[in-house]
């Protein structure tokens, strides 16, 4: 049995004052939940010990939005993913599309920070997706492979379980457009494929979709057998709507 899981990407939004809001609402109402979705919480750096504080004992994850591909240094600005497992993170994001095309983050590098995150005890949050011009071209679901295959060569298939990809059409974050579920399962279909083929145990792994995720349409990209639950980012920021998208993974 696959873990559902919905995963709120804060971005480089929110205050202390956010945390002290929104955290505690979302821990309430996720005790509906019944254990049977897991919620993660992935704010900015600076807030991830306030979020801690309030999520301790709740049995919800926290996540870090990015880590640097080195371990320890002189890399000035940078934080990396022992430093996340030291203050309590369960998760580490990595290859989001904002980091890829803001940032100029290759597959390859992409490849090193997973590395990281691994040998620091972290789950990896893995990002993938392609961008309008891929897709139109017929590229989408190569581009989403070779993502998927460059980010993962080297990594053992024992450590499937702690792997979790996000598909993540570009074209759809925060646009308010989204894939049809018809179409986003198709994408988790062939990703699962590949997955297999890299030798891991694909049935065991949680694959997530986002995109414009909102209320009105999770249920709809939830019900396809293979998409796991979703990573959430405008939507995740407002707690009646993040609460509902968490309901919606657990029907
Ligand atoms: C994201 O940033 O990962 C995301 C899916 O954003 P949004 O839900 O706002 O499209």
């Amino acid at each position: 049995m696959r873990r559902q899981i919905v995963a709120a990407n804060w971005k480089m939004n929110g205050s202390s004052e956010l945390v002290r809001e929104l955290v505690p609402a979302i821990r309430e109402s996720a005790v509906a939940l019944d254990n049977a979705v897991e919620v993660v919480i992935m704010p900015p750096s600076l807030f991830l010990g306030g979020v801690k504080s309030e999520l301790s004992g709740s049995g919800l994850s926290l996540g870090i939005q990015n880590i640097a591909r080195w371990q320890e240094g002189a890399y000035t600005g940078e934080v990396s993913a022992g430093m996340a497992a030291d203050v309590g993170c369960d998760y580490a994001l990595v290859g989001h599309s904002e980091r890829r095309q803001l940032f100029g983050e290759t597959d390859e590098v992409i490849a090193e920070k997973v590395a990281r995150i691994l040998e620091s005890g972290l789950k990896v949050m893995l990002c993938v997706g392609e961008t309008l011009e891929e897709r139109e071209a017929g590229n989408a679901e190569a581009v989403v492979c070779r993502q998927a295959d460059v980010a993962l060569k080297g990594v053992a298939a024992a450590d499937a379980r702690r792997i979790v990809i996000a598909y993540e059409p570009v074209w759809a974050i925060g646009t308010g457009k989204t894939a049809t579920a018809d179409d986003a399962q198709a994408m988790h279909r062939a990703l699962r494929t590949r997955l297999s083929a890299l030798g891991f145990a694909a049935d065991e792994m949680s694959l997530l979709y986002g995109g414009s995720v909102k209320p009105d349409n999770a249920g709809a990209l939830f019900a396809q057998p293979d998409i796991d639950g979703g990573l959430i980012g405008g939507a995740s920021l407002k707690a009646n709507d993040f609460i509902a998208i968490c309901q919606a993974a657990k029907a």
